[in-house]
């Protein structure tokens, strides 16, 4: 931990007040927003540090292929372009914090960061942690972690070639998976509990082509099987019917969504009945100086894109009020 903790004088730089010891800008959270916020504090002249628990990447970092993302007509690795994000930020001077962010207080000026390994103190603060795959919340589930279930095609994909592996969900990141795995695996069930996916059109068309992927419509998972600690199928019900189906398969792919990553904050801002970070475009919070950034906010589009615009708007935002 380098000693960013201990208060001083002030001295004014660039139109910016700096406080020795005190960060203008701490980042919690190093995948594409919080990796632009860096970017865009950096070069406005801030002293900004980037917090990050794991690896820097976020979501993006375990993100196989991306179509989406603008300037790529072939498509983009995540772990790449997420690497690139993170040396961009690097060359301009945002440093990176590798501790877990585990409470703030922003009744505190300067407002407190905490982590396992002590307190950091920041005159402005952009939250940008995201959010973390849903669970399923079946009996076993969290037993047959690394056993057969995952949250993470291209994270545990290999390990199941030539197997036959189910895929839970119906959105995006469901039909990627299902694409994905059906390139490695010997069958793909993609299980949803309607007939119709909520993924973008482009992902039908193609799922529907390929010959390895069977579509279980109108089912929910009710129960895991274990065989020598291992997975060994998924009893889903046929919610159409009520019966029982058991799917034998050494892989579970769940893909039902994502909840934020907000518990740190513990009533430090206010958050939406499902946990989001209440914020609009301008990111700004109720907090002055505080601001949050990508899919940890409320907000109708969460995509890398609209991630990196959110970072660079609160980076603009928190210079301006750093300023005043
Ligand atoms: P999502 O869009 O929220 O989809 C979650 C899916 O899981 C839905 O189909 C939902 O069913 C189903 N589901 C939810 N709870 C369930 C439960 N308890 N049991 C069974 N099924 C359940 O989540 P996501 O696919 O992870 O995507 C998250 C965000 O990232 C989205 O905005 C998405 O567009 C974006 N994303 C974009 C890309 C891309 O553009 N390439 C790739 C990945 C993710 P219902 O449809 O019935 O609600």
């Amino acid at each position: 931990m380098e000693d960013w903790t201990c208060s001083g004088g002030t001295r004014q730089e660039g139109g910016v007040r700096q406080e020795e010891g005190v960060l203008d800008m701490a980042v919690i959270g190093a995948g594409p927003a919080g990796l632009t916020a860096g970017l865009y504090a950096a070069r406005a002249g801030l002293d900004v540090a980037v917090f990050e628990r794991i690896t820097p990447g976020g979501q993006l970092g375990q993100t196989e292929h991306m179509e989406n993302y603008p300037g790529f007509p072939e498509g983009a690795n995540g772990f790449d372009l997420a690497f690139a994000m993170k040396q961009q930020a690097d060359r301009f001077g945002a440093r990176t914090v590798s501790e877990e962010v585990t409470a703030v207080d922003f009744t505190q000026e300067p407002k407190v960061v905490s982590t396992a390994f002590g307190e950091y103190r920041a005159r402005s603060v952009v939250i940008a942690t995201g959010a973390r795959s849903r669970r399923l919340g079946l009996e076993l589930e969290e037993e047959l972690q690394g056993r057969g279930v995952s949250y993470c095609a291209t994270c545990d994909g290999n390990f199941f070639s030539g197997q036959d592996v189910v895929v839970v969900g119906g959105g995006n990141t469901a039909a990627g998976d299902a694409i994905y795995l059906s390139r490695i695996c010997r069958k793909v069930y993609l299980v949803h509990r309607r007939d119709k996916l909520r993924a973008t059109a482009i992902y039908h068309k193609r799922l529907e082509d390929l010959p390895n992927v069977e579509f279980v419509w109108d089912a929910a998972p009710r129960a895991l099987v274990a065989e020598d600690g291992r997975l060994a199928g998924v009893r889903v019900e046929m919610l159409k019917t009520g019966e029982m189906r058991d799917i034998a398969c050494a892989g579970l792919f769940v893909a039902v969504g994502t909840q934020p990553n907000t518990e740190f904050l513990d009533g430090a801002l206010t958050l939406d009945e499902t946990g989001y970070i209440v914020a609009g475009e301008s990111g700004r919070t109720a907090i002055p100086g505080v601001y949050a950034a990508g899919d940890v906010r409320t907000k109708a589009l969460r995509q890398v894109v609209t991630a990196v615009s959110d970072g660079a708007v609160c980076a603009e935002g928190a210079a301006e009020f750093l300023a005043v």
